[in-house]
């Protein structure tokens, strides 16, 4: 069981965050608050490589911040346990999250599907394996030498 789903069963980080999203997915992820608007600007001019202008985190071309229409973007998505600290946080042209955003639900999905898997693993039904050059003989019920050719 993945930290987050158990997590999510026992409720602790509803009642944690009383602003918790839930995705529609039904995967949670690490609470999305909103970004305010200082904190917005903030992050785009530490990222400034001219006068209000930053590259883009995701294409690379640059962003005009009166003239284009720009978000910050997690770099680690939070679905996929990024955590939402600046560092975290780069701007980004708004068409180019969008694409972005779509890649990231593939690979969230991808990781639910691995953290599932990984809890349906059962451990072998026997621990104990004979050592090597024996096996047990029913009939003596004991382990015997087996012959080696
Ligand atoms: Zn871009």
């Amino acid at each position: 069981m993945s930290k987050i789903n158990s997590l999510e069963k026992s409720g602790q980080i509803a009642v944690a965050h009383s602003d918790y999203v839930f995705r529609a997915d039904g995967l949670t992820a690490t609470p999305r608050k909103a970004m305010s608007a200082k904190r917005r600007q903030a992050i785009f001019t530490e990222h400034c490589t001219g006068h209000n202008v930053a590259p883009c985190c995701l294409c690379g071309r640059p962003i005009h911040r009166h003239d284009d229409q720009w978000t910050i973007e997690h770099i680690r998505a939070l679905g996929l346990l990024g955590r939402d600290i600046n560092t975290n946080c780069a701007p980004a042209h708004e068409a180019c999250r969008r694409e972005k955003d779509k890649a990231d639900l593939a690979r969230i999905a991808k990781a639910k599907r691995m953290a599932m898997a990984g809890a349906k693993k059962e451990k072998p039904a026997r621990g104990f394996q004979a050592p090597a050059g024996v096996k047990y003989d029913w009939r003596q019920r004991r382990y015997v030498r087996v012959a080696t050719p």
